[in-house]
């Protein structure tokens, strides 16, 4: 997306740019085996019609070469140098990570590995001036009070002064910043004209979508970081400007509990970023520069940090919540308690239960044997870790997860997760047990524990 780099005016325009150096690494080095083929015949040289079949595949840069064309002018770079030399990553291409044996790590599925996306970011063709312009009509146009609510809270007292810089910023992408960044803004102009990625579409055949949300933007400057985090849901981050190095981390329960204890420990200072706390007990991470005009394919309960090269416009395609999923929001909820509860956010738990009973129901009313069984597996580790907690301040109790069991369950004649059937089990007596069916029987037995 040749139109989409920053254009040399702006790259060189008079505001001085004493400091941020990044340089690009070579990105790609032709695998040895290919460097030798000439590629095209000699003029005048019959074409030869016998080939060795070549898969072109670009090594990424080095480890060290990524380090090494890290900017210097802010702290935050030398902290990065340190974690990309730690040993402790791969860097890896973002077009093309078979070589990691990415389903051991993220999942079995194509939509389970998070990886660049082919898709353009916009329907027609904007440029990095063009964008700045619409996002900076869209801000205000909603007035910097708004703004002020998509801020790092340290600056929302000084919004409109901190939503001009960043504006600013974002059209000298070389310029460091202090630590201010914004955070899903709303860019209905620049959402109107996004290109959702093909991705979704096959998503929608593969997989039974539960919710979706809207489109949104984080805008940072250079040296901005998205400190370590996840997900929930699919989604695809498309750089419309600027240039971001991801550090991504599998799904796994131990990369998940170092996460969690992440968010209990958060300080509240900004500059008091869990990856580098992190990055030496975290496990099978990777790396790579995401180039701007292309979109990261993200993947639910992947811890991941992001850090802003060039300032940039960071656009967020809907999220996706797929029946798929149900098992690990079940798994992983005290991870997400644990988000929810270190970002301060109050209220919505109602929201938040209501939504899991709800994905709970879709999933049981399936006929998908394997989705049931990994749900009930789940949720025994979700009643045992997070179920009381989740329902800390929230008008729901612990029976109501009980009632959609047992609701959605009556027809289950086989326990998906024990391979136990009707017949191995031994007939009650009370009138209670009578009314209920096999499968409710064996839940409470089993399963429930609350
Ligand atoms: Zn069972």
């Amino acid at each position: 997306m040749d139109n989409l780099n920053i254009p040399k005016k702006v790259l060189t325009s008079s505001r001085s740019k004493k400091t941020c150096s990044y340089k690009q690494p070579n990105p790609t080095r032709l695998k040895s085996s290919i460097q030798n083929q000439p590629l095209k015949p000699q003029s005048g040289t019959k074409i030869q019609r016998k080939r060795p079949r070549l898969r072109l595949t670009l090594s990424p840069p080095s480890l060290r070469q990524l380090a090494v064309n890290l900017p210097t002018d802010l702290p935050i770079w030398s902290r990065l140098r340190k974690v990309l030399l730690s040993g402790k990553l791969r860097s890896v291409n973002p077009h093309d990570i078979e070589s990691i044996d990415p389903q051991r790590l993220f999942g079995q599925r194509t939509l389970d590995i998070p990886r660049l996306l082919p898709d353009k970011p916009f329907k027609e063709a904007l440029s990095a001036q063009e964008i700045t312009h619409l996002a900076l009509e869209d801000m205000l146009s909603k007035g910097s009070q708004k703004v002020g609510t998509s801020l790092t809270s340290d600056y929302r007292p000084r919004a409109p002064e901190v939503a001009s810089k960043i504006v600013s910023f974002a059209a000298s992408p070389l310029d460091p910043c202090d630590g201010n960044t914004t955070w899903h803004v709303e860019l209905p102009r620049l959402a109107a004209r996004y290109n959702t990625p093909a991705m979704y579409e096959s998503l929608r055949q593969a997989d039974e979508i539960l919710e979706e949300q809207s489109c949104a933007a984080n805008i940072f400057p250079c040296g901005g970081v998205a400190d370590l985090h996840h997900d929930d849901g699919f989604g695809s981050s498309t750089l419309v400007q600027g240039e971001k190095l991801w550090l991504m981390y599998p799904p796994s329960d131990a990369n998940l509990a170092i996460l969690r204890k992440a968010y209990e420990t958060r300080k509240s200072r900004i500059d008091d970023y869990a990856i580098f706390k992190c990055y030496q007990k975290l496990q099978d991470g990777i790396v790579f520069v995401q180039p701007a005009g292309r979109s990261i394919w993200v993947t639910p309960y992947c811890p991941h940090a992001v850090f802003t090269l060039k300032s940039s416009i960071m656009m967020f395609g809907p999220d996706w919540f797929l029946q798929s999923t149900v098992p690990q929001t079940l798994r992983f909820r005290n991870v997400d308690l644990a988000l929810r509860k270190s970002v301060n956010r109050l209220g919505g738990q109602d929201e938040e239960v209501e939504e899991l009973l709800r994905h709970l129901e879709a999933v049981l009313v399936t006929d998908n044997v394997d989705l049931q069984r990994k749900t009930l597996e789940a949720w025994e580790v979700f009643n045992r870790d997070a179920l009381k907690k989740m329902l800390e301040g929230s008008v729901y109790k612990a029976d109501d997860f009980k009632e959609i069991w047992n609701a959605n369950t009556t027809h289950w004649e086989i326990c998906p997760s024990c391979d136990m059937t009707q017949g191995e089990v031994r007939e009650e007596e009370s009138k209670y047990r009578r009314r209920k069916s096999w499968f409710q029987r064996h839940f409470e037995d089993v399963h429930w524990r609350s």
